[in-house]
């Protein structure tokens, strides 16, 4: 076992559908009797090619989950999977694009279920999770509408943020402003993911056009000087996802991915996993990887977590039960 697997940690970015242990998608397509042809490479892991193909991949595998129940049962696998590697917060990211096409009363209806699923995880493994609510880019603007509307009106203890996933180089982040405006009305804290696939204009405009808190990878950042000066200075946080970005290609070795950098610049980075059997990681793996590349040790990754403690989008009495849990660790 890994000396990095007990460790306490919290994630800040990890897609549900994303974290979906690929037996147990199989298992759910077995049950209904669908054919998942292309999406299961030799060893039982996903396949893909690129981004491109992985959106193709990820969206099949997931067009077996079609119930509630199946929201249900896949909340309490994601779960007791990050518990396994020490996670004692985690985020999620939920669309009601695949929770009920965006429908406020089904949306509601898968929501009840996967806060079931939490509840059941929390009992069971002490892992508390939180949702945010999520569009997706390149679905376009209107539908980002009607997701903010659903999480408006779901906004609460367990819906505590907004975000926007998917295709970053679909329009621009002022397309999606008012689904960002409607959703902070409602008292959501708000992330993008930005500086992925495009560069430091992508970062600066969801900034200043969504006014986010926190960025999703945002790594691309390291592009411009006078960027990464800014989000040090404003405190932004960075969710990075290191092995996604490598496993997708956008830095050759973890060796040149620029996470240590930020950080050295005053940057404040988390590290997630974002979808990790589709990257065949786990937070473990991750921190294990950094230490690796980087010399990290028990303090980077104490400091690490602090952070992700103070970004967490959670109510004071949450943030303060896993203070104390990061702080009792040996
Ligand atoms: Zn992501």
């Amino acid at each position: 076992m890994s000396e990095w697997q007990e460790f306490p940690k919290i994630e800040l970015h990890l897609h549900i559908e994303g974290g979906a242990p690929p037996e147990f998608i199989r298992q759910l397509a077995s049950e209904k009797g669908v054919s998942l042809e292309g999406v299961f490479a030799e060893d039982g892991a996903y396949a893909f090619r690129d981004f491109g193909h992985f959106l193709q991949v990820y969206e099949a595998a997931t067009s077996v989950l079609r119930t509630p129940e199946d929201y249900l049962r896949l909340t309490r696998a994601v779960l007791a999977e990050s518990a396994g590697h020490g996670v004692i917060y985690t985020e999620m990211f939920l669309s009601p694009d695949f929770c009920g096409g965006r429908d406020l009363a089904a949306w509601r209806e898968y929501l009840a279920a996967i806060g079931e699923g939490a509840a059941q995880a929390e009992r069971e493994h002490g892992i508390i999770m939180r949702g945010i609510v999520t569009p997706i880019r390149h679905f376009g603007p209107d539908k980002a509408k009607e997701t903010a509307l659903c999480a408006a009106e779901t906004a609460g203890d367990f819906i505590t943020g907004f975000g926007i996933g998917g295709d970053e180089r679909a329009g621009k982040p002022r397309d999606f402003a008012w689904a960002f405006d409607c959703a902070r009305e409602a008292g959501l804290r708000l992330t993008a993911h930005a500086g992925e696939w495009e560069g430091p204009d992508s970062v600066r405009a969801a900034l200043d056009d969504l006014r986010v808190e926190r960025i999703g990878h945002g790594v691309r950042a390291i592009e411009d000087p006078g960027l990464v000066e800014r989000l040090a200075r404003d405190g932004v946080v960075l969710e990075v996802c290191p092995g996604s970005n490598v496993a997708l290609g956008l830095y050759p070795r973890l060796e040149d991915h620029p996470i240590a950098r930020l950080r050295e610049a005053g940057v404040k980075v988390t590290v997630s996993t974002d979808d990790p059997p589709f990257f065949r990681t786990t937070m473990t793996q991750e921190y294990d990887d950094l230490a690796r590349a980087f010399g990290w040790g028990a303090e980077d990754f104490a400091e690490i977590n602090r952070v992700a403690a103070q970004a967490a989008f959670c109510d004071e009495a949450i943030r303060d039960a896993i203070v104390k849990r990061l702080e009792a660790a040996p």
